[in-house]
Order: structure tokens, then sequence, then C-alpha cells
């Protein structure tokens, strides 16, 4: 067998976090792929000290390459074959004592791993190679011991998956490393060829942290997962706080981050958060708490929702805590109120879609990143900025992440707030103009807008949430927010209500469709749908929905030619499980379906497992696009995904089928898995679900087995994710500040009949981080009308990743 490019570990540490599994599998798979041999050290840093004083133990049955498996490597097997296993995978996984088989992790922290030993790890939350907070490696000593082992082992290169302090350690030790190196030569402990072969340590960081209090990247792995979590709590308190007329206080992590809070406070509909970034402007703060939840109740609410971040302080560093805000909540309101304190449920649980792909598409880069660093090279971060995977340097991303605890600490929170991210930003002035009740600052009367909010298309996570936004935004600026019902058909019929402040209170967490939706488009009858327009005397239009919408407002945008009505600022704010809105990266509930599909295919798998020796074809929703399909095989580890862009053929399915038979062939004895295969409905009219289903069957042999599973109208979603949600009133209130521009704009003209710009017709997107308009006439440009998607995919080389991370063409 040929030497390996490298011989790489990975280790978590610091607080453990959702998504570090994700990232153990993915380096280890992408290491062994890329040529490398792959090691975990167990409970972090610790464990990198503590070393092995043990044998390693090799896995009991190598496996019976088939013949059919191609070779490579100049007639040697390819380097996924030679590491297939070595059964640490499952000591790691039943624990780290005695095994029955007799095998033991005992006295080792530093276990070689290979392919089939992480399989399944990403639906399982927490860390499985454990994690821990070590003192001795903050000692020059215990960094001595740890580069021993490493090199005791041949170990060059290191993943860290951490906080800060994690990766500010894993700096400390490669600017070190070559003054260890002398050392331990110097000590005898290493021979002149292996301290000449150790010179440099590879470095790579990852941020698993439940906080996002990560500079330099967008989000951290964990943190969405924790949101869900919390989210699940409050949706769950709001029901029995709003029975008894409750005020509900929680107390959620972050430290010197209010992410969480913020984010828990948006995508939930709390009436009061408190975060370390920007303590309460009023002095004392209770009076203003106090003045806004007792507004909240005067008009009827029923509940109240308080969140504080664990660091929350006053404007002075006073910390508030839980208790006391319940005391004044009790005291000077005379509300019943109870105290949540989430604590480690945060942490928990299985981690969502995001914290799946995301350590995924990381750990990916990070091994790229290793094989390409020299001794030249900083140590990198690597982090996600505008929906792109990116390395930056780790000790910028470090201090800077510093700096807003240390602005925090001097009261310098204009720094703080100005060290977070944009979407922080948003986030915030969201929260407050969905959340807080006063009229005083009204806009001047010939400002104000009759706005008409309407749904369209199928039913999507986030709708909801988007109109509350704007309906509370509006309320709050002196506009009427009119809510048309059923679409085009509804506005015919004249269903048409204003909205109020109070009776869109719980829209954030509800699924489906408030104002009720369908797909008639408004050429039904251009002509009626521009006198309702005019009748009812709108001077804005937002819809949220799919292609329709977007087709609809292509329609209106026409119109203008022959009806003035149709000269007012119109936004199509997108919504739709499929994501097939052209421009725009992410729409409002693709995520919420993303999610959906995970939950359904854990189960799935997990039955398919119990079974063994069983694939699963899933088919998804999705129209004529694969965003779904790609994403959730990516987010599930599924070993083949079927999309309509990529389309099927005779030669594909014998190449699937050949797969399949090889993997099944390889997978020890009575330990076969349950493997998923993803297919978007319409990937092909012939090769249907059922045809590939008894396909597979009769194929299988043998080897393997074959059901089906339809996924149909659950991919909607029960109650939206709280990525959707939050997105959803972020986007709702750009949409809404558009409109006021627009129209402000048009009052300018000095005729009567006013000439609306053909850029007031236009469709929200997300283009990386950044939130663009499009002219819905450019839209057009970018799509493909016939099959109702984009002309380009940014997510298509996925299903090339996808197929690597089960080793396709390893194996064929
Ligand atoms: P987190 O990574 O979540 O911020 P900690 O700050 O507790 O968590 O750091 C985790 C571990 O990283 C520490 O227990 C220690 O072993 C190591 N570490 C942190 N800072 C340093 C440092 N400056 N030098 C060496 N090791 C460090």
């Amino acid at each position: 067998m040929s030497e390996p490019r490298m011989k790489l570990a990975v280790l978590t540490s610091g607080g453990d976090s959702a998504g570090m599994n994700a990232v153990v599998r993915a380096v280890v798979k992408t290491g062994i792929i890329r040529g490398c041999e792959t090691w975990i050290v167990r409970e972090g840093y610790e464990g990198l000290v503590r070393g092995n004083t043990q044998v390693h133990a090799i896995h009991p049955e190598p496996p019976t390459v088939p013949a059919a498996v191609k070779h490579a490597h100049g007639g040697q097997a390819s380097n996924l074959l030679s590491n297939l296993r070595f059964g640490d995978g499952d000591l790691l996984r039943d624990g780290t004592g005695d095994h029955p088989g007799g095998r033991s992790l005992k006295g080792r922290y530093i276990v070689r791993v290979g392919w089939d030993d992480v399989r399944g790890w990403f639906a399982e939350g927490g860390t499985l190679i454990g994690t821990a907070r070590s003192a001795v490696f903050r000692t020059t000593e215990g960094r001595l011991a740890a580069a021993n082992n490493m090199i005791k082992e041949g170990i060059d290169a290191l993943v860290v998956c951490g906080g800060d302090g994690s990766l500010s350690g894993a700096d400390v030790f490669r600017s070190e490393w070559p003054k260890l190196v002398a050392e331990l030569r110097s000590q005898g402990k290493i021979t002149e060829e292996q301290a000449a072969k150790h010179g440099h340590l590879k470095i790579v960081g990852l941020v698993g942290s439940i906080d996002n209090d990560m500079s330099m990247t967008d989000l951290t792995i964990g943190a969405p997962t924790a949101l869900h979590r919390i989210c699940e709590a409050i949706d769950n308190i709001n029901s029995t706080a709003a029975s008894h007329s409750r005020a509900f206080v929680l107390e959620v992590m972050g430290r010197h981050c209010g992410w969480l809070a913020l984010l828990a406070g948006v995508s939930s509909g709390a009436d009061f958060i408190f975060i370390p970034e920007r303590p309460p402007e009023a002095n004392p703060w209770e009076d203003e708490m106090c003045a806004e939840i007792q507004r909240h109740r005067e008009i009827g609410k029923r509940k109240t929702i308080v969140i504080v971040a664990e660091g929350a302080h006053d404007a002075n560093l006073q910390p508030i805590r839980a208790d006391y805000v319940k005391d004044v909540l009790t005291e000077r309101l005379g509300l019943d109120t109870r105290v949540t304190t989430l604590g480690h449920t945060q942490r928990g649980g299985r981690p969502c879609a995001f914290d799946r792909i995301l350590p995924t598409l990381q750990g990916e880069e990070a091994v790229k990143a290793l094989l390409e660093a020299t001794p030249e090279t900083p140590s990198y971060m690597i982090g996600v900025r505008e929906n792109k995977i990116t390395r930056v340097p780790l000790m910028e991303a470090v201090a800077m992440t510093r700096a807003v605890a240390e602005a925090i600490a001097a009261k310098d929170f204009a720094k703080a707030m100005s060290l977070r991210d944009p979407e922080f930003h948003q986030s915030l002035e969201g929260f407050f103009a969905t959340s807080a009740l006063y009229k005083e600052k009204q806009l001047a009367h010939y400002k104000r807008m009759r706005v008409a909010i309407m749904h369209m298309g199928a039913p999507a996570g986030g709708m909801n949430a988007a109109t509350r936004a704007a309906v509370r935004y509006c309320i709050r600026q002196g506009h009427r927010p009119l809510a048309i019902h059923n679409g085009f058909r509804g506005l015919l019929d004249d269903n048409i209500h204003e909205l109020s402040w109070l009776g869109v209170d719980g829209w954030t967490a509800r699924g489906g469709s408030e104002l009720g939706t369908n797909r008639t488009l408004p050429d039904v009858d251009l002509g009626a749908v521009a006198a309702r327009f005019q009748e009812h005397n709108f001077h804005a239009l937002m819809m949220i929905g799919g292609f329709e919408a977007f087709n609809a407002l292509l329609i209106l945008d026409n119109g203008r030619k022959h009806y003035p009505a149709f000269h007012i600022p119109m936004v199509h704010l997108p919504a739709t499980i499929s994501n097939n809105v052209p421009m725009t990266e992410f729409s409002l509930g693709s995520d919420t379906s993303l999610n959906a599909l995970v939950d359904a295919c854990d189960s799935i798998k997990q039955s398919a497992s119990a079974s063994r020796n069983r694939v699963f074809v899933v088919e998804t929703q999705g129209g004529k696009c694969g965003y779904i399909a790609t994403m959730g095989a990516l987010a599930t580890g599924a070993c083949i995904v079927y999309t309509p862009e990529h389309g099927m053929d005779l030669d594909t399915l014998r190449a699937d089928v050949k797969f399949l038979k090889i993997r099944y062939g390889l997978d020890a004895k009575g330990r076969s898995e349950g493997r998923l295969v993803i297919r978007n409905e319409a990937s092909s009219t012939v090769y249907t679900t059922d045809v590939i289903t008894k396909m597979f069957k009769e194929e299988g042999g043998e080897l393997f087995d074959s059901r089906s599973a339809s996924l149909g109208h659950t991919l909607q979603g029960g109650v939206p994710s709280p990525m959707d949600r939050a997105r959803a009133a972020r986007l709702s209130l750009r949409c809404m500040a558009f409109l006021e521009e627009h129209h402000e704009e048009l009052q300018k003209q000095p005729s009567k009949v006013k000439q609306a710009p053909p850029e007031s017709a236009a469709v929200i997107t997300i283009q990386g981080s950044a939130i663009k308009w499009v002219p819905v006439q450019e839209m057009l440009q970018h799509a493909d009308m016939k099959n109702r998607r984009g002309k380009t995919a940014w997510w298509e080389d996925i299903r090339g990743l996808v197929e690597d991370l089960v080793g396709r063409s390893e194996l064929l």
C-alpha cells in the first residue's frame, strides 16, 4: 500500500455542540477520499496529552473486496478500501468502556478510524469522540506530551472543532511546534528522522459553538440547532402562557453574544429581550420594560415572553437575571410570572438540517486547507460568509471575537454592535419594529400607505411570520395593512380585511397560510383586478409566494401599460419549499422543508437500518427544481439523488445498481446499513419511484431489498423553522422599507396619474449575505419559465459532493 498523503487527526474541544459529529464524519470521509490516513482524538486536547498507552486494535474482519471493484493507484486497492473500517467507530459509539468483542478504548485516546466507522454519525447530537476542557494543555509540558503523542503515531495535521478558546489553543500549539519538536529530540524521545519529518504542524479550526459568538463567520456549528431547541421550548410555553395569562422569563445561553436571545426573540415573537451587546437604553430599564409589556396587555395580549441572555446586563454592566425580571413583572404589573432556564437542553438533540450541511461543507474545506498548508501559510479557521465556505486567518477571527467582549467590558456598546455582522443589526431592528407597540413615531400623513398583502401558490413556512412582521411594521408607521384572502380569487371576491397588531400575534410559529393561498394568476381577469386595486385605493402590494407570485408580478408589471392602478410599488417575497424562484439563493419555507425531510429521513433510515439490507427510495416534492432533493441528500447522507436538472437514464441507473451491489457487498456481515435514495418527483416520467424501487429490489437479490416512501405534502412542514421565521421578519421589513421609499418617490410626481418606474416592481432576493432587489423584468432573463426555475442553480455542485461522501467514484 502506498504512503498516505497526510496523517490527519480531528478533535472536538470546549463546549459540545450539535454538528460536531458531522464535522468528524466529513473530515474522515474527505480525508480518505483525498488519500489521507484518518484519526480521531478522544476528549479534546486532554486526549492528545494522554495519548496511547495501549496498542491499537485493528478491525477483526477486514473486508473482502468484490472482484467488481476497481483497483486504483497502480493496481492497489483505493484508499477507501484500505481504510474501510478499523472497528473503532463502533467502540466510540457504544461508549468508551470494554466492548463485548473484547476490544476496548482504554488507554487509547488517539484512535485510527476508517470510512465505515463514522457512518450514521450525522444524526447524533453532541460529540461521539468526547470533548473536555484541559488545564494541562494550557501548559508547555502538556503540549510537549501532546506533540510527542502525535509524532509517535505519525500524525502531522490536526483539525480542531471548538470555540475561541480551543482555536487559540490550536494556534499556540502550532506556533510553538518547532520548539516542542526540538525539545523532544533533545530529550531523546523522538528520532532525528521523526524530528525532520514533523518539522511543521498543520492545523485548521472549525467553529463549534452554540452561541454563534465567533467573528468573521456568519454562523457557528451548533448555533442553528440550539435556536431550534429554544424555539421549540418557547412554542410549547406559549400555549400554556396564554391559557393562564402568564408571563414567562426565559434564560438562554450566550455569555458575550446575544445571537440566540435575539434570534429566538424574533422567531418566537417575544415581548422583550435582553442581550449583552445592547443593554436597555432607558434608565431605569425596569420602567421601559414594564411600560412596553403593559401596553401589550392593555390591548388584550394574554401572554408575555421575555428572553434574557445568560450574559445580559444593564448599561452599567450590572447583570440582569431572569429571577429579578420575574420579580419586577410580578410586583409592578401583578403578572403571574414563571422563570424557565433552558440550560443544557439547548445543546442537545438531533442536529437540524443546517447543522449537518454546514459542518459537511466546512469539514471538506478543512481537509483541503490542510493539504494546501505550508509553513508560511497562517492557521486557518473555516467559516461561512455569504453562503460560501471561507478560510480566514484563525487568530484574526479570535482577536476580533475577543474585541467584542472587551468592548462590552468597556461599556462601548456601539463598538460591540459594530463588530457584529449586518444581519445581527437588521434582526435587532426587526425585533423592535415587530414587538414594540407605540404610535408616536408614525409617518406624516402623505407618506402613509394602504398596503395590500397577499399569499400565492402553495403554503410555505414563514409566510405567516412575514405577514406578521409586515402588519406590525405598517401599524407602527401609520400604514394600513390590508390582507387579501385567497389570492387573486379572493381579491375578485372582495375578500379583503384589515389586520390588527394583536390579530397577527401568534403567527410566527404558524405553518400553512393564514391568509389562504392559491395559484390563480391576475390575468384571469386583469381589468377586474385593476378595478379592485382602484376601489380599495391600494398604494402598495406585497405578494408572498413562489414561482406564481413572480409570474403574477410580471403580469401586473406588464399590465401597467393599460391600468394606472398598477402604478404602485409592488414586491414579491419568495416563499416556496421548492426554492425555485430565480436569482435568490433561499426562499422562505425551504429551510422548514429541508428540516421536515431530514426528520422524515432519519425515521426512515432507522427503519431501514433495523430491517438491514434495505434501500429506501424517498420521493420528494420540488417541481422541476432539485434543491430540496439535493440538499436533503447531503443532510441525510443519502447515497443517490435524482433531480430533474440532471435527469435519469439507463446508463446512470445501471451504474447506480452496480454501486449499490458493491457497497452492500462491502458491508460487514450482519451489519448492513439501511440506505437512502432521494428522488425528486419530476426527475423522470418513465423511471418513476415505483419503477426504480422495483428495479433495485430485483437487482439487489440476496444483497439488498428495496422499499419506497413518498414524503408528499409533509415537506411543507408543520411549524416553520426558526431560520425561516427570522428570515421572514428580516425580509418582510426590507420589503416594507422598499414600498415606502417608492411610494414617497411617486408622491413627488406632479401629475395626478402617476408613472411607477420599472424598478418599483421587484423581487427581493438573497444573494450571498446581501439582500438585492431585482426588477421583475430583469428576473425574466434569469428564469426558465417552462421548467419554472432559475436558469442556474448555485447548489448544483452539491450533487458531486453527495456522491463523493458515499465513495461512489472510489468504488465504481
Ligand atoms: P471554547 O473552545 O469553547 O472557547 P475553552 O475556552 O474552555 O472553550 O477552551 C477549551 C480548551 O482549549 C481549554 O480547556 C484548553 O485546553 C485549550 N485552550 C484554550 N485556550 C488556550 C491557550 N491560550 N493555550 C493553550 N490551550 C488553550
